[in-house]
């Protein structure tokens, strides 16, 4: 197919949607002309909200492929479609079901806490999922003496236990971009721009987390420059929040924090950018690829994935 303009994709996929009663939604770590054409940018949490309660016939989803799965596992009798089935992620990988059933019959009794960050296969392997914007408060809301097992990120599941202080033994899976900030750059970078905060994704490794102003989720972290009264953010996490950041406040600096081996001096996700405007257009013209998840499979992701949902509503999350 004929390369066009990215004119002519954004308005023949506006047409699209119109016609086939389809909405995009977008993940904050897409490119900015991607989050520009989206119906609903987000994170995890609010995309699963987004995708669980909407009237449109079609979803399709700018993101990865678990996020697109967690959406047709909420929204069965829709079309989900991806427009790069090689969009993975490498902490949903570092997570097999084979490995992880042998995982939770050798640490037997315990409540399994999964991040959204996995396959349904993991999801339907678990009692409950949590996103970064509610891990905390999914542990917290189980009775205190339940002993748990929290997967796959080792870095958010740390961030956990030292915030809940629970039994939770935790699997040993890392995101390639959170693990890869340079805590040598992020100090250079403070010292170059002292009025500068750093705040950073609880995925980051320890000591970046010890030397931030303030840790949160993708959203919590766009909340905080909202928020705050600062001018200036040293930004540990990946670089597409940027673009929301300078929407909202314009008027603000935000410095991508740099991972350890990189010349562009900004983190991107790889997998995040393998979606492009022109991957969407013609996802949405030829209605594929298609998200398809073994029914067994997605009945038994449901029931973790709502039982996070229905904590959420709860505390007003
Ligand atoms: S940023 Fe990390 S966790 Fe998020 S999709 Fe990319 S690899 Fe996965």
């Amino acid at each position: 197919m004929k390369t066009q303009s990215s004119e002519y994709y954004i308005s023949e996929i506006n047409r699209l949607k119109e016609e086939k009663n389809a909405i995009i939604l977008a993940h904050y770590y897409q490119t900015s002309d991607i989050q520009d054409i989206a119906d609903f940018v987000g994170d995890s949490l609010a995309l699963s909200q987004k995708a669980a309660s909407n009237s449109a016939d079609i979803i399709l989803f700018a993101g990865v492929k678990f996020m697109a799965e967690t959406a047709k596992i909420l929204a069965p009798r829709k079309k989900v479609l991806l427009p790069d089935m090689n969009a993975g992620c490498s902490l949903a990988d570092s997570c097999k079901a084979v490995d992880f059933e042998k995982f939770i019959k050798a640490n037997p009794g315990r409540t399994v806490v999964s991040y959204v960050n996995t396959t349904a296969e993991i999801k339907a392997l678990s009692d409950i999922i949590c996103t970064s914007s509610n891990a905390v408060q999914i542990v917290e809301s189980l009775p205190p003496d339940e002993k748990i097992i929290f997967a796959p990120d080792r870095n958010l599941g740390n961030y956990v236990l030292n915030k809940t202080g629970r039994d939770i033994v935790i699997w040993n899976g890392t995101c390639h971009v959170h693990e890869e900030f340079s805590l040598e750059a992020i100090i250079r970078l403070k010292k170059e721009n002292p009025a500068a905060k750093i705040i950073v994704h609880p995925e980051c490794e320890l000591p970046v987390r010890m030397v931030s102003d303030f840790i949160g989720s993708t959203s919590a972290l766009l909340n905080f420059t909202r928020k705050d009264n600062r001018k200036c953010y040293i930004v540990a996490t990946e670089v597409g929040i940027i673009h929301q950041m300078k929407k909202e406040n314009p008027e603000k600096t935000y410095i991508p924090a740099p991972p350890r081996d990189s010349t562009c001096g900004c983190s991107e996700c790889s997998f995040m950018k393998l979606i492009t405007i022109e991957k969407i257009f013609n996802c949405l013209t030829k209605e594929n690829p298609e998200i398809i998840i073994d029914k067994n499979i997605l009945l038994k992701a449901q029931k973790p994935i709502r039982r996070m949902m229905e904590i959420s509503e709860k505390l007003g999350l």
